[in-house]
């Protein structure tokens, strides 16, 4: 009998493995935010997407090289049409190579959505919410209605999901709201991750004008609570500095990637919609995955190929800066491509 070695792990050149995918499924979304896209957007082609069939292949191929967490994000994931049968088919990959699969939503589906991906074995959710105040909710998304959000985070704890919630730092919009928010997040046992606005896309916006540094955030909330530092995680690879609220009981996260560089141990890369691998969210460097998939309908040699380029060219870290008023993005595509 011919023993065949197990593929090799995904390794760049500083010696990182690559466990960590984060799949977008569309750059479609029901709400506009301010931080994240323009009022106006023109979306992608639907033939330029992945199929699910073609998301589906991607993710074991992965799955195969050793990635053990799959995010699936967007745009907005829940309003990609049939996404259901895609969770169900990678959930079924639980256990057996595959440790977590996950989203990052709006929540604004929820309501509709949150029985059926539970039983697709999704235990968490990282839901969007960056005010819990309707005229402020209203003025961040542009057209959301805060009503089904919250909606759709009592139907994800009803369903036994556990929430998280990601908040975006804005300054002249719901700085002042954060911590009033963390106080509302751990009444509802919900952990709340805060995010400074990254320079992602045009948005018709000011991202100087959007931009506060987490650390006075921190200040403020220290104002009223007490926090208490978590150690570090290097296991979980990933870019949030926790604290503990004495108060509270609950977390708040904190990612700062324009004050903080978290770069060493970073575990992840993110696939576009359209199936382009970019090795990190804050470089353009890529390798386009669709084509190659598309070329080799059933033998998966190229793209596995294809993947230990790409992450041969995963750069060492990112390098965002907002620099001053006016400055044009630090990159032009959005986040809604390449996922959160
Ligand atoms: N629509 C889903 C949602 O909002 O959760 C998933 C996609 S969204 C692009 C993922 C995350 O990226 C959200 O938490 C959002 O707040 C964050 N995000 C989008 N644009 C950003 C930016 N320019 N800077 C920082 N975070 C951003
Ligand atoms: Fe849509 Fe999420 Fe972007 Fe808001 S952050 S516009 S919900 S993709």
């Amino acid at each position: 009998m011919k023993h065949h070695a197990p593929p090799a792990p995904l390794t760049d050149r500083f010696g990182r493995i690559v466990t960590y995918l984060r799949l977008s499924v569309t750059d479609r979304c029901d709400l506009r935010c301010t931080y994240c896209m323009a009022e106006k957007m023109s979306f992608l082609p639907r033939s330029d997407l992945l199929t699910l069939e073609e998301l589906e292949r991607l993710s074991v191929a992965f799955i195969k090289r050793g990635v053990r967490k799959i995010r699936i994000t967007g745009g907005e994931p829940l309003v990609r049409k049939g996404i259901v049968a895609l969770f169900r088919n990678l959930g079924a990959h639980l256990g057996k190579g595959l440790d977590e699969l996950t989203l990052t939503t709006n929540a604004t589906q929820l309501e509709r959505y949150a029985a059926d991906l539970a039983a697709t074995g999704v235990h968490r959710v990282n839901i969007s919410l960056d005010s819990h105040i309707p005229e402020m909710f209203e003025a961040i998304t542009r057209r959301g209605s805060l009503d089904s959000v919250l909606r759709g985070i009592d139907a994800a704890q009803a369903a036994g999901l556990k929430v998280k919630l990601n908040t975006v730092a804005l300054k002249h919009a719901n700085a002042g709201e954060i911590p009033d928010l963390v106080a509302w997040a751990h009444a509802r046992g919900i952990d709340i991750t805060l995010i400074e606005v990254m320079p992602l896309g045009e948005t018709g916006e000011d991202r100087f004008d959007q931009y506060i540094p987490l650390p006075m955030i921190r200040d403020h909330l220290e104002k009223r609570f007490t926090l208490d530092d978590l150690p570090v995680r290097d296991d979980l690879g990933g870019p949030s500095r926790y604290a503990q609220v004495r108060e509270t009981g609950g977390r708040i996260g904190f990612i700062s990637p324009l004050t903080n560089n978290f770069c060493a141990g970073c575990n992840r890369v993110r696939v576009t919609c359209t199936g382009t691998i970019y090795m990190c969210l804050g470089q353009d460097d890529h390798v386009d995955l669709r084509e190659i998939m598309r070329a080799s309908p059933g033998d998966d040699a190229p793209l596995d190929a294809a993947l230990d380029r790409a992450l041969g060219a995963k750069p060492e870290r990112h390098d965002f800066v907002i620099r001053e008023p006016g400055a044009s993005p630090a990159l032009p595509r959005h986040m809604s491509l390449t996922g959160g």
